[in-house]
């Protein structure tokens, strides 16, 4: 129909783009790719996202930039994938992962094997050579109990730098006490993993990871020096606070404005 798109979402609603994601989120669902406690997860950073004003701010480019430097520069950089990243970014951490030459791996909070495969099956769908944390998931992390700590010998285990997206906190917690560099997408500055992980892009995933791929994509071919100036520059308690205070601030703009909507 026109004006519409497949999911009969009409464009002119305002929140559509939520919307979209909400359906893609459910399709998921439906595959068996996305969790029932994925949804509720997404729930939350949807709050966020209306909070920081569902816009890419400039606390989460800089972090992304320091994410790309940290994964360019990475002897062993994985990119870990869930059931929600799966249904909202597949595509562009298969692209991530081929600019960077690093693997993928499933790596599930609620893993099933099935669940497992799907995800993999749909990452291979979107072009993806190498997904480890299938069948090869016999590594445990210390610390967490399994199956919530199963990772690939040659993929997280090993990885010295990890990129996680809607991760819990505890597991991102466990990954650091084994030394990896984290990197979080993650829209609440307040989550553990937000003020765990050694870069925090507080964004949604659904516009975090373009901008990831562009930044790899302009960083690449940058010397090594420049790339740990980069990172010598980065400091992620100043990103979190600079998340904070957006919000703070633009609550507060937007209470003095007052907010109510006039109708007729
Ligand atoms: P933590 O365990 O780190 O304290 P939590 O328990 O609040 O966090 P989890 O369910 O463990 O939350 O992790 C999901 C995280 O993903 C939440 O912080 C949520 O804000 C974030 N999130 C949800 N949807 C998105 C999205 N589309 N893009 C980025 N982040 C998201
Ligand atoms: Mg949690």
């Amino acid at each position: 129909m026109a004006g519409e798109d497949g999911y009969g979402i009409p464009r002119s609603h305002p929140r559509y783009w939520s919307l979209v994601i909400r359906e893609k989120l459910v399709e998921a669902f439906r595959e068996g790719i996305v969790v029932p406690q994925g949804l509720i997860a997404h729930g939350r950073g949807e709050c966020f996202d209306y909070l920081i004003g569902e816009e890419t701010q400039p606390f989460a480019q800089e972090a992304i930039e320091a994410a790309a430097a940290a994964l360019l520069l990475a002897e062993h950089p994985v990119i870990s994938v869930n059931g929600n990243t799966a249904a909202l970014a597949a595509e562009h951490m298969v692209r991530l992962a081929e600019l960077l030459g690093a693997p993928l791996e499933v790596n599930l909070f609620y893993r099933t094997e099935e669940r497992a495969r799907k995800i993999a099956e749909l990452l291979r769908r979107h072009g993806a050579r190498r997904v480890l944390g299938v069948e090869d998931a016999t590594a445990r992390i210390p610390g967490l109990p399994s199956p919530r700590g199963m990772v690939s010998p040659n993929g997280i285990y090993r990885a010295d730098v990890v990129l996680v997206a809607l991760e819990d906190g505890d597991r991102t917690e466990a990954l650091r006490r084994m030394g990896k560099t984290v990197i979080a997408i993650d829209l609440n500055p307040l989550s553990r993993t937000a003020r765990t992980a050694n870069i925090t892009i507080v964004d949604n995933i659904v516009r975090a990871a373009p901008r990831l791929v562009e930044a790899v994509e302009k960083l690449r071919s940058r010397p090594r020096s420049e790339l740990e100036q980069i990172l010598a520059r980065y400091d992620n308690n100043r990103v979190l606070s600079k998340a904070l205070q957006h919000i703070a601030q633009r609550l507060m703009r937007l209470a003095q404005m007052g907010i109510a909507i006039e109708i007729g």
